[in-house]
């Protein structure tokens, strides 16, 4: 099967840029798994904020934040964000931290800072002999991540994309200006593959004979428990320790606690410890007023970095026509709109687009090379 892209990968990375890149060229999407969105995007907080993540990644989602709020017609049935502030919380120790983060230039002008008495007003269940001050960002959001994913996914199709499940690519190989894949029993071959295969991005880079681009998987934990009786949780926002060791985020009549862990793991379905929900329960109670008495559900996924936990975007500076869309992190659905705006402009040799360099996102800093380089 002949193409002009192959699409590894149908997570919200590979289904985005499939979706775009579909507007003017014939794609394929290729996923291992029988149904899109199993590993990492089907595990996520559902988070979007503006001040989560460097400065590279507070730009990305800056940048995707109009997609957000008005996506284009068609594109969902229900909105894709809800309003949900997130509040950063320091206990006396972390307050000079606290503070340093609150006053970083593109932070301080979308943020309050909160005195120990106004958190106690706004979520009366925090500890005020644990927790002293907070910085709230009030326009940070819930985002519907099936919603999105299924959108874009949507989108892909109506544009005459094919989308493919249950076809793991096990080899590749450049030949006469393409790559040949072959994914099971499938044969396919396009001028330019690009890698968006989350946790599995450098096996996939091995397959085809490329160099690594560093990339570590770490596990994070999340765990569903009851909210303390009478407790007006909807409204609360997300609560985040400013070292990001935990945190607590209201999630249709539940509450979800995560020891924020970031345990090094191969590539795998991941699944939760007993240890590190254990984890997360007891710095939520230390931190709130509140009585767990059991789990209703619990989950990991992976969260995959390079050294500098920027995105890696752009053509490999050494491998013809193989393209990255990888390295997300902790922050991959929150910068999607940007991310894959950035990748189907670049992957069709064109430049970001202005509204991503008005937001200070630069092509050397998502670009592969700069990992070759270091
Ligand atoms: C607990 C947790 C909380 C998070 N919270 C947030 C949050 O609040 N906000 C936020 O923005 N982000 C969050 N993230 C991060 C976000 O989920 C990821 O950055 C994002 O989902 C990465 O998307 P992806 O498409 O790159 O990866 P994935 O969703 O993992 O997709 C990669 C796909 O590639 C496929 N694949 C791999 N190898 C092959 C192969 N050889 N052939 C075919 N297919 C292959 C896999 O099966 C997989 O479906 C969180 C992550 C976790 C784990």
């Amino acid at each position: 099967m002949d193409s002009d892209f192959i699409v590894i990968g149908a997570g919200i990375a590979g289904a985005s840029v499939a979706a775009l890149l579909a507007a003017e060229a014939r794609v394929i999407l290729l996923e291992r798994e029988d149904h899109p969105g199993f590993h990492s995007t089907g595990r996520s907080a559902a988070l979007f904020s503006e001040i989560y993540g460097n400065e590279t990644v507070r730009a990305l989602s800056r940048a995707s934040r109009p997609f957000f709020l008005d996506p284009p017609q068609d594109f969902s049935e229900t909105d894709l964000v809800r309003q949900r502030g997130s509040l950063f919380l320091a206990s006396a120790a972390q307050l000079e931290q606290l503070d340093a983060f609150a006053a970083l230039p593109d932070i301080a002008p979308v943020t309050r800072r909160l005195s120990g008495e106004q958190l106690t007003e706004l979520c009366p269940q925090i500890r005020a002999d644990f927790v002293v001050a907070g910085v709230l960002e009030p326009q940070s959001m819930d985002i519907e991540v099936h919603e999105l994913h299924q959108g874009y996914l949507r989108l892909f199709r109506r544009r005459g994309g094919t989308l493919i499940t249950e076809a793991p690519v096990d080899a590749m190989v450049r030949e006469d200006g393409g790559w040949r894949v072959a994914a099971g029993s499938r044969r396919l071959r396009a001028p330019v593959v690009i890698n968006a295969a989350g946790a599995w991005a450098d096996a996939v880079a091995a397959l085809a004979g490329v160099a690594p681009i560093g990339l570590q998987p770490y596990r994070r934990t999340a765990v569903l428990v009851d909210p303390p009786q009478g407790a007006a949780t909807d409204k609360w926002p997300m609560m985040i320790d400013i070292d990001e060791e935990f945190y607590v985020k209201p999630d249709a009549g539940l509450l979800l606690v995560s020891p924020a862990d970031e345990t090094p793991s191969d590539p795998c379905d991941a699944q939760p410890d007993e240890l590190d929900i254990a984890t997360a329960i007891y710095r939520a109670e230390e931190a709130l007023k509140l009585d767990v008495r059991r789990t209703k559900r619990s989950w990991a996924g992976l969260r995959s970095f390079v050294a500098d936990r920027t995105p890696v975007v752009g053509f490999d500076p050494e491998a013809e026509g193989f393209f990255w869309l990888a390295g997300q992190g902790g922050y991959g659905i929150q910068t999607a709109p940007a991310l894959a705006r950035a990748a189907a402009a670049l992957a069709q040799h064109g430049d970001l687009p202005p509204d991503l360099l008005a937001q200070g996102v630069r092509q050397a800093d998502l670009a592969p090379d700069r990992l070759r380089r270091n």
